[in-house]
């Protein structure tokens, strides 16, 4: 059977905020086309969860599955310093009931492809290998998309909504030139894959570990299911290609070196497959929504990834979006202004996570003074690397003030107004 070309709004991208929002939007009863450009199961970086992913796993309907998965069970962060001394893990528990309190280490391919088929079953339709090409626009309102088949044959579809859910690559950004980077977030991340490198013992088997290098520069160790490790090196491009080095696998076995846990952990295991590179990191979008068009995920806005929360935003962002949207369709009005408070939700959850990364990278800020010195803080920061990102931390930050530099908060990232347009067009 052929696909119809008209639906009631056209999700660009299957990752975690495309397909959460085209399962909402599906079970609102709306008719959803979801144009993914990959075949599913496809590989993707973004493995541990936060959390606070409990919440929109619950609302997709997928949390006994991920409770009955083979994916392994996070109950803790720990973060330790180049020398190999481990901090005490944090433990969710501390602060959370069961269902919050352990979370879980994911393989992409297969959690994508849990929550696309999700997403499939509650009604959504899901073109793969279709890749979107370009919007369809009429005087500043979006009406639907032209996409690529990988047989090459080019389709348009139409609907009075659009939300671009495209990741990183940020189609709609990209294409209207609101894509505006974070130069103090400017990181290049190596990564690759160990199989049978040492676990920690028993509930501390699961956790996320953050191995600093000199100059803030850290290793992300996170233990998957069939023996794998994920780990990984981030930092500024000008130390990890010091003294001319580029090669990823070189940048990668020479920093090995420079944290004796790491080295440690590593030590008995076997690297396997490639080792990957990226360096186009933090950005967010000028815009959140225009007349038909919504973003979420990282397409809207992507941070650097040193807390994990990627996921967590792109399934909250996706359900949010769907709501919004379903909204939208009740009061048959799809202008920009619909997405104000989306949008405002979506920003402080961005802005009060940005805070702690920027806090991160200070040379002269450290969690430990934090809490030695607030003990109270503990509390709030705990909530913050969970994922309970909107709500009020001004208490953390202006304690965080007296010993790094806390941003203010971007100052885009709202809906394109038609006012704002005309003007911006005068
Ligand atoms: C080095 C690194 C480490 C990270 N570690 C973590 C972590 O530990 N935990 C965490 O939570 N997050 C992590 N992240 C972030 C995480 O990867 C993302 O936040 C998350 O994948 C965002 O989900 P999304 O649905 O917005 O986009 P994506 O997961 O990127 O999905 C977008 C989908 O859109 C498709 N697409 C793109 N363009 C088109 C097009 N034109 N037409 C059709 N389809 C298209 C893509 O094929 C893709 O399937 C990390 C990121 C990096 C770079």
């Amino acid at each position: 059977m052929s696909t119809p070309s008209k639906f009631d709004t056209i999700v660009i991208g299957a990752g975690p905020a495309g397909s959460a929002a085209s399962a909402i939007l599906a079970e609102h009863g709306l008719r959803v086309l979801v144009l993914e450009r990959e075949k599913f199961p496809r590989y993707h970086i973004g493995e541990s969860l936060l959390p606070f992913t409990c919440f929109p796993l619950k609302r997709l309907g997928l949390f006994e599955k991920m409770r009955h998965s083979a994916f392994v069970k996070k109950y803790s962060v720990q973060f330790v310093s180049p020398s190999g001394k481990a901090s005490q893990p944090f433990y969710f528990s501390t602060r959370y009931e069961t269902d919050v309190a352990q979370t879980w280490q994911v393989l992409r391919s297969e959690f994508d492809q849990l929550l696309m088929e999700n997403a499939r079953t509650k009604g959504a339709t899901i073109l793969e290998e279709t890749t979107v090409q370009e919007l369809i626009q009429e005087d500043g309102r979006t009406l639907g998309v032209r996409a690529r088949k990988k047989s090459g044959e080019l389709i348009e579809f139409r609907a009075p909504m659009t939300l671009d859910c495209s990741g990183r690559e940020a189609f709609v950004p990209t294409r209207l030139n609101w894509r505006i980077r974070e130069p103090k977030l400017n990181k290049v991340a190596v990564w690759t894959y160990y199989r049978g490198a040492l676990r920690d013992a028993g509930v501390d088997g699961g956790a996320t570990t953050v191995a600093y290098v000199p100059e803030k520069g850290w290793f992300w160790y996170i233990p998957q299911h069939n023996e794998m490790i994920s780990v990984g090196v981030v930092a500024e491009g000008k130390y990890l290609t010091r003294e001319g080095v580029r090669e990823p696998k070189e940048i990668f076995i020479r920093e090995i070196g420079q944290n004796q846990w790491i080295k440690d952990h590593l030590a008995g295991g076997t690297q396997v497959g490639s080792y990957h590179l990226t360096s186009e990191y933090s950005f967010r979008s000028r815009y959140s929504a225009s007349e038909g068009l919504l973003l979420a995920g990282d397409s809207f806005g992507f941070l650097d990834p040193v807390f994990s929360s990627g996921v967590m935003l792109a399934l909250k962002s996706g359900t949010m979006a769907a709501d919004a949207i379903q909204a939208a369709f009740e009061a048959q009005d799809f202008s920009a202004e619909r997405f104000t408070e989306y949008s405002r939700v979506l920003r402080e959850g961005l802005e009060n996570m940005r805070k702690l990364v920027y806090a991160f990278y200070d040379p002269n800020f450290s969690f430990r003074k934090l809490t030695n010195k607030y003990p109270e803080m503990a509390g709030p920061i705990t909530d913050c690397l969970s994922g309970d990102v909107n709500k009020d931390f001004s208490a953390l930050y202006a304690a965080v003030a007296e010993s790094a530099e806390v941003p203010e908060p971007l100052s885009y990232g709202f809906p394109l107004l038609r006012n704002t347009a005309e003007a911006s067009c005068a």
